[in-house]
């Protein structure tokens, strides 16, 4: 399994992401692996907080770029949205496979009524983000950084685009213009993250907050939760949210017009003028 599941004498569920080899790639069982645990957690009543982390020295590289057949592996899942069209071709497969399980399953996880913290570090690229901004605490070791590459693929960012709220518009602009990462530390002046600790202290320090919350009324916990994500809603991010989506579409149906796939084939060479490749060292 990709994805490991606990549950403490306190009801604090851990859901580990563990595809070490690949840095923790997403592929689609990935996808699927971690969506089951998040329900999981959010059905067991016993259950109080959910941490998310990642065994290795990175929570994310993102999306697998190298998996074969991403909409066929589909098949071995039941989906949990009604946008469907899974086996049409070209753009409309892929917006369907984006809004059920890169969007769709962000909003979900973002929307389970119990707090969720995110433990992360080293790198946490592109659909990384993914997995950290929907959890409402994120904790980061010093080696952490966030970063979003997808303007070097001629794509226009994350599918689950909240960069706006999470680093402010201008920062938003020049992370997503340059594809450099925020380090650890301007995340926490950003109020991205909400501490910085060492790597060595960031399973003890997330354990401790999480015991705090823990012990907390649950239903106020929900209640709360549910007043700050509608104070947000409420400048705009569900439809801020619907409008990046679809001109994140519109920037692969030109890369597919013009390169015949998805994304800019320089991005896996380089050759882009002044472009790094983007992959985290081991
Ligand atoms: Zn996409």
């Amino acid at each position: 399994m990709s994805v490991n599941y606990e549950v403490s004498a306190e009801g604090i569920a851990r859901i580990t992401l563990d595809r070490v080899e690949k840095r923790n790639a997403q592929d689609t069982d990935l996808l699927y692996s971690l969506n089951e645990c998040f329900d999981r957690a959010a059905h067991d009543d016993e259950v109080r907080v959910i941490v998310l982390k990642a065994n290795g020295a990175h929570f994310s590289s993102g999306h697998d770029m190298n998996e074969p057949d991403k909409i066929g592996a589909m098949s071995r899942w039941e989906t949990v949205g009604t946008w469907c069209g899974f086996s049409c071709s070209d753009i409309e497969a892929q917006m369907g496979r984006e809004r059920e399980m890169y969007l769709g399953f962000s909003e979900r996880w973002r929307n389970i009524p119990k707090p969720t913290i995110a433990q992360v570090q080293g790198a946490v690229v592109a659909g990384g983000l993914m997995l950290v901004w929907p959890c409402d605490i994120i904790i980061a070791g010093e080696s952490a950084y966030f970063q979003d590459t997808t303007i070097d693929m001629a794509v226009a960012g994350a599918e689950f685009f909240h960069h706006p709220w999470e680093v402010g518009v201008r920062r938003a602009k020049e992370m997503l213009f340059t594809g450099e990462p925020v380090t650890a530390r301007e995340a926490l002046d950003l109020g991205m993250v909400t501490r910085v600790v060492a790597d060595d202290e960031l399973a003890a320090t997330v354990q401790e907050l999480a015991s705090v919350i823990a012990r907390k009324p649950p239903f106020a916990l929900k209640l709360v939760k549910q007043a700050v994500n509608a104070a947000q809603d409420a400048q705009g991010r569900p439809a801020a949210l619907e409008t990046s989506f679809a001109l994140h579409q519109l920037s692969h149906a030109e890369n597919l017009l013009k390169h015949g796939r998805l994304v800019d084939p320089q991005f896996f060479t380089g050759s882009r003028s002044g472009l790094k490749p983007s992959a985290p060292a081991p």
